[in-house]
């Protein structure tokens, strides 16, 4: 696979799957955005890794779940790169609770950084994509989104509702060389799931048919592809990456 002169977003790149995705994509010749939201220095590192590639980078600042910020970041972006080509909504948070305990907010709060940045980056991304009539755009969603998990009604409700969106807009675009998919990870090593005890992990991968927990880079090297050439006949998928546990 080759993304060389290709322009990609990635949202949520400091740290975790989004760093993964970011390095993933420069590796093949990507240009990439790396954005995330306040402390500025684990996006700056990200853009020296890829620097360090020979690469072009930079960090855009900028909350996903605020319409103004969006529209900045893709005019940031075709101002210094002259295009969009990739957009991976990875960005998303965790405010897990038994519903009887779940606030308005923790509700809320998933539900903007979750579903509704998924909405304004690909509004945001989609007229500079039609105009060059080609265009990726990968979505973050989670295999609890597909079968439900205790404690993240709230999570598990933006996630299956990116699956919808992905579905919805592959139907909107696929006539203009853009494709719209999503990946439904499990469980990957990320600052995310170093909160979860250490019983609960042993208990996961005892009901993960490859028996361990993923890494980031499986979320990445699937991305990858989705955002390649080669995936120009796939659309509309929901990918697991997730070790067989979504088929449990
Ligand atoms: P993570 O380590 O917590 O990283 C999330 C990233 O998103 C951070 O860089 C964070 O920035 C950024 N972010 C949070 N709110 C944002 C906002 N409003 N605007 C812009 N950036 C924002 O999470 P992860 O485990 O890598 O997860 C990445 C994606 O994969 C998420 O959508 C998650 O739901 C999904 N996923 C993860 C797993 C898993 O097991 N880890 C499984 C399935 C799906 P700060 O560092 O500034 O907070």
């Amino acid at each position: 696979m080759d993304l060389s002169g290709r322009v990609a977003i990635v949202t949520g790149s400091g740290r975790g799957i989004g760093r993964a995705i970011a390095l993933k994509l420069a590796g093949l010749g990507a240009t990439v955005v790396i954005n995330d939201i306040g402390d500025a220095s684990p996006a700056e590192s990200v853009v020296e890794e890829i620097r360090a590639m020979k690469g072009q980078s930079m960090v855009v600042l900028a909350d996903v779940s605020s319409s103004s910020d969006v529209e900045r970041m893709v005019e940031e972006t075709v101002a210094a790169f002259g295009k969009v080509d990739i957009l991976v909504n990875n960005a998303g948070i965790t405010r897990d609770h038994l519903l009887m305990r779940m606030s308005d907010e923790d509700w809320d709060k998933v539900m903007s950084v979750n579903l509704k940045s998924v909405f304004l980056c690909t509004r945001a991304v989609l007229n500079h994509m039609i105009k060059q009539r080609w265009g990726r755009i990968v979505s973050i969603s989670s295999i609890v989104g597909v079968v439900g998990n205790a404690g993240q009604s709230n999570y598990a409700s933006a996630k299956a509702a990116i699956i919808g969106f992905t579905k919805s807009i592959a139907k909107e675009v696929g006539s203009r060389g853009i494709t719209v998919n999503a990946i439904a990870p499990g469980f990957i090593s990320t600052q995310m799931t170093q909160g979860l005890k250490e019983d609960w992990i042993q208990e996961i991968q005892k009901r993960i048919p490859v028996g361990s927990l993923g890494t980031p880079q499986d979320v990445a090297n699937a991305v990858a592809f989705l955002a390649s050439e080669e995936a120009r006949y796939i659309t509309g998928h929901v990918l697991n990456v997730d070790g067989g546990m979504g088929g449990l």
